[in-house]
């Protein structure tokens, strides 16, 4: 696969058998939670919201084990259509596409796994061609492109665009990116792939490659 043919690739298996590194459990976490917030959130109910949330907070050693366990069971319930507990909470399901019903138990599916121990990222097909573009596109925000190791000289990070990187991180402010891209500019960053990467109209979520690189985060 070329470079090219890696950017513009709507097969997420196909994305993710580029990635030469073992990602960490934390990057296998937060792909798993940007596909949910990105592709499903709609789809999700609050139990298998929250499942979200606390695979996001364990990816950043902030949620136990035993916590990530009973959202990994909470959010199971939901992708298991036969349970009683499902059709008691999720009435309306029967009244869902077959498609919008597949998406809906791959998701909560996902969210379990994401909060499982060793977690494991849902890389099978996935339901219609566009939910598919779009996980391989939290693909390629999460893991980076293979194709190239961007570097970042230290010297233009200061007190300011760190904090500014780390109230983007936790607040998820990813629409503040371009600032912080002008910022690291003032300071003499020539990065570009980073800082084209901080002003492109696209989805950022958290695990981004770029911001991860900045917070050293891996
Ligand atoms: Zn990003």
């Amino acid at each position: 696969m070329t470079e090219k043919e890696w950017l513009d690739c709507s097969d997420p298996r196909a994305v993710f058998a580029e990635i030469k590194q073992r990602p960490s459990f934390r990057k296998i976490r937060l792909a798993a939670c940007g596909c949910c917030r990105e592709i499903f959130w709609g789809d999700l109910k609050d139990r298998a919201r929250k499942s979200v949330e606390v695979a996001e907070r364990m990816a950043d050693g902030e949620a136990t084990e035993e916590e990530g366990l009973a959202a990994f069971h909470a959010a199971n319930m939901f992708a298991d259509p036969n349970s009683t507990s499902f059709l008691k909470e999720v009435a309306e399901f029967q009244e869902l596409s077959s498609q919008d019903k597949e998406a809906f138990q791959w998701a909560a599916h996902e969210a379990g796994m994401a909060c499982w121990p060793e977690p494991q990222l849902c890389v099978g097909s996935r339901g219609d061609f566009q939910r598919e573009r779009l996980r391989a596109k939290v693909f390629r925000e999460v893991f980076g492109n293979p194709f190239r190791s961007p570097s970042l000289k230290l010297n233009c990070l200061n007190s300011g665009t760190i904090q500014l990187a780390e109230h983007i991180y936790h607040e998820r402010a990813f629409g503040d990116l371009p600032v912080l891209a002008e910022a690291m500019e003032k300071e003499g960053c020539t990065a570009t792939d980073i800082l084209e990467h901080f002003r492109e109209n696209s989805f950022h979520v958290r695990g981004c490659w770029a911001l991860d690189l900045i917070l050293d985060k891996s």
